[in-house]
């Protein structure tokens, strides 16, 4: 048995925050806000592997009010959220992205995002993608306020028999 799950977010680009995307740090000027370390990349993969999962969003495992999670790494909650797919008996076939960003460039990066992202999910390198675009300088995303990411991901059960 499959399921697939979707997930998206979208944060605040800020002065005087690391840019974190995927668990990698990106020199920039400008960091995402957010309670945790504001990674909308994992925030995204969280959502889209509690979607499969046909349970709740991040913001309610992760509250943003509990002082617990305050600067947590993504890639921490990240690892959480796979246990709990694995302790229903799920396995995670792939899950694919989409970073939309105007700046920075985020090429250069994407083989470190892969690296760091691969292990927390248990996938290899062709199981997991990673995209980045612009937003063609259209809107917020487009006039650097913000980066926002979306995520699938493909769930399989062994069939009992
Ligand atoms: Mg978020």
């Amino acid at each position: 048995m499959n399921k697939i799950g979707f997930g998206y977010d979208i944060h605040l680009l800020k002065a005087g925050r690391k840019l974190i995307l995927g668990g990698v740090e990106i020199p920039f000027p400008l960091g995402l806000a957010g309670h945790s370390d504001g990674d909308c990349l994992i925030h995204a993969i969280i959502d889209a592997l509690l979607g499969a999962l046909g349970e709740g969003d991040i913001g309610v495992l992760f509250p943003d009010t509990d002082p617990e999670f305050k600067d947590v790494p993504s890639v921490a909650l990240l690892e959480g959220v796979r246990r709990r797919v694995l302790e229903g008996g799920w396995d995670i076939v792939n899950i694919d992205t989409v970073i939309v960003a105007e700046e920075p460039k985020l090429a250069p990066f994407m083989d470190a995002i892969k690296a760091r992202l691969g292990p927390a999910v248990g996938l290899k390198k062709g199981a997991l993608g990673v995209k980045a675009k612009t937003n063609e300088r259209l809107g917020d995303i487009g006039q650097g306020r913000a980066i926002a990411c979306w995520a699938v991901a493909l769930l399989e059960k062994p069939s009992s028999s």
